[in-house]
């Protein structure tokens, strides 16, 4: 089966809503945290469980800043639509939270999108957040690659489609890559290929091409 594996912040949403969260609420030293994460002092698992671990807002207030503020890429609900109908498994896998990034679906009525993200859980002194990995076993690092393992585990095609650091190596594990901004420039500096993409439009007409592909395949002796 063809899957694509897809990125939630800056590649489903337009902007980065993660950190348009922890701006609005005012985080405390939130950027210096997300510095260390880019200097590779922390992965982007660990450095979500400290950064949110500090944030005191309920899930209601987030939810509904989430529902005022998040814009969704274009043609996105017609990527699902296409996806549903020519039979490719689409999967949001996110090292966000998983109660945002459903916020987010469930707005534009994708309640049934796959999506696999950050674990919650709002105590008074902020947000608990964890990890787990396809199998259920907690993990700290590699999350998103751990979907692309599992899914070529199974047999399947993976596409993956994302925008930054933290795509990185989980493009790397898979089959095709569809990438803008950030891991676009890292797929390019590392000699590898990749389609480029702004738009889910973009998105739809790689995954066609390699859908084809794998079919002319399927018929050929
Ligand atoms: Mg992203």
């Amino acid at each position: 089966m063809l899957v694509v594996q897809c990125d939630f912040d800056d590649t489903v949403s337009v902007g980065n809503v993660s950190v348009a969260i922890r701006e609005a609420f005012d985080l405390e030293n939130w950027k210096e945290m997300e510095a260390e994460f880019v200097s590779g002092k922390y992965t982007v698992e660990q450095s979500n469980i400290m950064q949110y671990g500090g944030l005191r807002a309920s899930q209601d207030e987030i939810e509904e800043f989430v529902r005022g503020d998040v814009v969704v890429r274009y043609a996105f609900e017609e990527f699902v639509a296409y996806c549903q109908g020519v039979g490719v498994r689409l999967v949001v896998v996110s090292s966000g939270l998983e109660f945002y990034v459903r916020a987010t679906l469930n707005s534009l009525g994708l309640d049934d999108v796959e999506m696999h993200a950050g674990q919650t859980e709002f105590t008074p002194d902020g947000i608990r957040v964890s990890y787990d990995d396809p199998d259920g076993v907690p993990i700290t690092s590699g999350f998103k690659d751990s979907y692309v393992a599992h899914f070529k585990s199974q047999g399947h095609t993976v596409i993956y489609v994302g925008d930054g650091l933290s795509d990185l190596d989980a493009a790397r594990f898979a089959d095709h890559v569809i990438a803008r901004d950030g891991l676009a420039d890292d797929m390019e500096r590392l000699g590898l290929p990749y389609g480029r993409f702004e738009t889910f439009r973009d998105v739809g007409e790689h995954v066609e091409r390699v859908r084809i592909e794998l079919d002319d395949r399927k018929v050929r002796p």
